[in-house]
């Protein structure tokens, strides 16, 4: 477990109540029931951190923990989910758009992707969003417990290619479970490479 210390520190619903944007923050996003609450206890072993529902779309704020001291883990609500009506989508979308494209200390994005399926369509499209909207952005594959490696390999494979058409450079990819605790480590070490340049 490389990371020591994680708090929470607040739940928003507006862009102009998020903490001061004093040290470097990453967000965590990707379509509701992906694996992200899970992905977020597991990595920094609090189980109560997130809180992992089976009912999606749940959670609705921005939420911010306190990473050793040293800089941001973000939760955004995930997109996607069946159960809302055409309004609740659109406040998501502008809430969290305003957020991504407005928030200054905002390093990383971290896009989670279910490795059990093959590219889907809605995943794709808010990659290529990020794209044009010039955010850095990086691919975590959740549930690798779920299926054989060679399918996880097979279905990351596929949307690297899908993301190739769009994309001169596909970003870095991470395979992780959140269930057998792995491949957090190596996420960890890559924003602990980012705030140290
Ligand atoms: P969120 O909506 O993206 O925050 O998703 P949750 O973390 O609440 O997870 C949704 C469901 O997937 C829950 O039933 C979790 O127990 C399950 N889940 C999440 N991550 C894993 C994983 O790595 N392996 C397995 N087997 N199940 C997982």
């Amino acid at each position: 477990m490389l990371i020591k210390n994680a708090e929470f520190i607040c739940s928003n619903t507006e862009v102009s109540k998020l903490p001061e944007p004093s040290i470097p923050e990453y967000a965590f996003i990707g379509r509701s029931n992906v694996g992200k609450s899970s992905l977020i206890n597991s990595i920094t072993g609090k189980k109560g951190l997130a809180k992992t529902s089976q009912k999606p779309g749940k959670t609705q704020l921005i939420n911010h923990f306190l990473i050793d001291k040293t800089w941001y883990m973000v939760d955004l609500p995930g997109y996607g989910f069946a159960v809302t009506s055409k309004k609740n989508r659109a406040d998501w979308e502008r809430f969290i758009r305003r957020y991504l494209t407005q928030r200054e200390n905002l390093q990383c994005v971290f896009v989670l992707v279910d490795s059990r399926h093959e590219p889907q369509k809605i995943d794709v499209d808010f990659c290529c969003w990020l794209g044009e909207k010039g955010l850095p952005f990086m691919l975590i594959f959740t549930k690798a417990d779920k299926q054989s490696g060679v399918k996880s390999d097979q279905n990351m494979a596929k949307f690297r290619k899908t993301l190739s058409q769009w994309f001169e450079e596909v970003p870095p990819t991470f395979l992780t479970s959140a269930e057998k605790k792995e491949g957090g480590d190596a996420i960890i070490e890559v924003i602990r490479e980012i705030n140290a340049n």
